[in-house]
């Protein structure tokens, strides 16, 4: 098959998240089950270009339609460790895609409405028809509407569209005026609520339900979330929409690049290590012990990395960083926020510990120290409040470090507590699991952890082992989506 996914990410060159390395891993499993993969992102100014390979211009002159003008783009491409991927720049005043940044702009939905335009274009000018278009979060909703409404009738009449959800919350609302922007005229029709129409917002359309209207399969990444998304809250006013269109709604499990992520191979580690050589994790603990200034000691470190968002339970990482200093810990912590009040919060608790050798927070965005924390900390917290996969559980397992998480979307599908787990055998359980969103339920589970290392440091072991051999690889979800392209493709 010929795939091309059209997203705002993809690791390492784009990343902000989870959606990155999603993007990236499933184009190295299809590209690796000899299908044509290529993906088409905006040029930021700001990605990692220390991670294209020979970048050359690909397409000079792109004119995309936009508010009843032109705008002139230009193409470029380049390998991004192993991948093609194609970079859209648009020439224009707005500068839509040098502000520094990926996201946070005040005019973030114009910006990837335009994007979504610019990238059906490309592929129309430049003759590329792919058999699926595969796009991702509310940054592309707008991709199937534009393809099914406009440009199957310009020669995409056979392009098919998998769409999937990393995240409910975000949902890219703006005025209807955008549909003029992108040349979709009929703004009663397709403003309508049955259409893509807010469903809470009158006069107000939503780039996710397009996509969930328009695309031929939408899937939200672990069937857990899929579940919630249809009959909680979580689904934030979506809920109506995916119980319409349930028979082309599912869950789809995140798989983990383990060409990336991976200690045996990992080439961001002092030194490498797998089950058979599993002592050669404390060399990495040393090693980041020894970057972070902390003492040394036997304690075992506990880490939290993730964006410090509401969604990632800030409030109980905050109580997790005192809960283990105050147990024989040390704590670290890698994250970045977005929103002022939590940045300051999180500032003013790393002046407040700056003495402390038992604690080091790290406020900011590091994909390589991130790679050593990962190897050199004994506990990871993942406390979310809500969580549609994780990867940073997943990521952890595969490093040995024992997961600590809360019971919500992705999380209750990949860690089994090592206590209660009924479902699965002693053998298969692989971490610690509370449910209630409240202190107590962090520090019953981060206790027990805790508890098992200074206690029983064999059984800890054993577990961080046992999540090692875990296999929570690309091969699972690979067949699923390869399963769903063929089933759209043909229909
Ligand atoms: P989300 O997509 O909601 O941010 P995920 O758990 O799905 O969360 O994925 C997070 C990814 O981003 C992981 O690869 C994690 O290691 C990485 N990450 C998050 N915050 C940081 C940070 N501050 N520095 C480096 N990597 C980070």
């Amino acid at each position: 098959m010929y795939i091309i996914q059209i997203a705002s990410e993809c690791a390492p060159v784009v990343k902000a998240g989870g959606l990155g390395d999603v993007v990236y891993g499933l184009s190295r499993e299809m590209d690796g089950r000899g299908h044509c993969v290529e993906v088409v992102l905006p040029k930021y100014d700001c990605m990692r270009y220390d991670h294209v390979w020979g970048m050359h211009q690909a397409y000079e002159n792109l004119y995309v339609p936009w508010n009843g003008g032109t705008i002139h783009c230009s193409v470029d491409c380049g390998w991004v460790h192993g991948q093609l991927c194609f970079f859209i720049e648009p020439h224009s005043v707005e500068g839509f895609f040098s502000r520094g940044k990926y996201y946070g702009e005040w005019d973030d939905q114009v910006r990837f409405a335009f994007f979504s335009k610019a990238a059906l274009e490309f592929l129309l000018k430049s003759g590329k028809r792919p058999d699926v278009i595969h796009c991702h979060d509310w940054q592309t909703g707008l991709v199937p509407v534009m393809l099914f409404e406009m440009y199957q009738y310009h020669g995409m009449a056979n392009q098919r569209v998998c769409y999937t959800i990393h995240n409910f919350k975000h949902q890219g609302t703006w005025s209807t005026d955008i549909l003029q922007g992108v040349g979709l005229n009929r703004e009663a029709y397709y403003g309508s609520r049955d259409r893509i129409g807010d469903n809470n917002t009158a006069g107000a359309v939503n780039f996710m339900k397009g996509g969930i209207v328009y695309a031929n399969y939408v899937n939200t990444v672990s069937p857990h979330h899929a579940w919630e998304a249809r009959f909680t809250d979580i689904g934030c006013g979506l809920q109506p929409t995916l119980d319409v269109y349930q028979d082309k709604f599912g869950g789809i499990l995140n798989g983990l690049s383990y060409q990336v992520w991976n200690p045996e191979t990992d080439s961001l580690l002092p030194v490498n290590y797998g089950i058979a050589d599993f002592e050669n994790k404390a060399v990495n603990k040393k090693a980041l012990r020894e970057r972070l200034m902390l003492g040394v000691n036997d304690k075992p470190i506990v880490a939290f990395i993730g964006r410090l968002d509401q969604q990632k339970g800030v409030h109980q990482v905050h109580h997790g960083l005192y809960y283990s200093l105050a147990h024989d810990a040390q704590f670290v912590l890698l994250g970045s926020a977005s929103e002022p009040g939590l940045n300051d919060w999180f500032w003013h608790e790393k002046l407040h510990l700056n003495e402390n050798p038992d604690c080091h927070l790290e406020i900011g965005y590091d994909e390589e120290l991130a790679h050593l924390i990962y190897a050199a900390a004994d506990v990871m917290i993942v406390p979310s409040n809500y969580e549609p996969c994780g990867l940073t559980q997943i990521i952890s397992l595969k490093y040995g470090t024992v997961p600590v998480v809360r019971g919500v979307g992705g999380l209750v599908n990949t860690i089994f507590d090592l206590d209660y787990d009924s479902d699965h055998p002693v053998e298969a359980r692989n971490g610690f699991v509370f449910s209630e969103n409240d202190s107590y339920a962090l520090e019953s589970a981060l206790g027990r952890a805790l508890n098992l290392y200074h206690q029983k440091p064999e059984d800890f072991e054993r577990l961080a082992k046992r999540g090692m051999a875990y296999d929570y690889s690309w091969k699972t979800p690979g067949d699923q989506y390869e399963g769903v392209y063929e089933h759209i493709r043909h229909k």
